[in-house]
């Protein structure tokens, strides 16, 4: 028996998308993931407003204080780079990407993931139209 990893590689989208996705729970679990979210905690903070929060974290972006719970984490480096597709890649290719090292990884909080999260889907947007075009 010959094992092929581009053999056996689903090719319908919905399949890729839904094994990005289980790779990416995956990664949420994971000890790298844990100790990101661990550094971006903010020792002997309190706020007595909100006393039921005991943890406090920095946003890497817009450097306000949030609830650690509510963070989450950030590739600086986007796993899936802006000049390429999910297509473009193998899966060995996206697990390197999104267990990478430690300083890619950065602590952000929900509304400026949202807007880091725009900015690169509309620069990959970009650069695929600019590839059609010069095709
Ligand atoms: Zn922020």
């Amino acid at each position: 028996m010959q094992i092929s990893g581009k053999m056996n590689k689903p090719d319908s989208p919905k399949e890729r998308n839904l094994i990005k996705g289980a790779i990416r729970r995956v990664f949420s679990r994971s000890e790298l993931r844990r100790a990101a979210m661990k550094d971006c905690v903010v020792p002997d903070y309190h706020d007595p407003s909100r006393p039921r929060v005991t943890k406090w974290a920095t946003c890497s972006i817009c450097k306000e204080l949030h609830p650690a719970y509510k963070m989450e984490i950030d590739h600086s480096e986007p796993v899936i780079p802006p000049g390429l597709t999910l297509d473009d890649m193998t899966w060995d290719e996206v697990i390197d990407r999104l267990w990478c090292e430690p300083y890619n990884l950065k602590a952000v909080c929900k509304p400026c993931h949202k807007i880091k999260s725009k900015i690169e889907n509309f620069e990959r947007r970009r650069l695929k139209r600019e590839r059609k075009n010069g095709e």
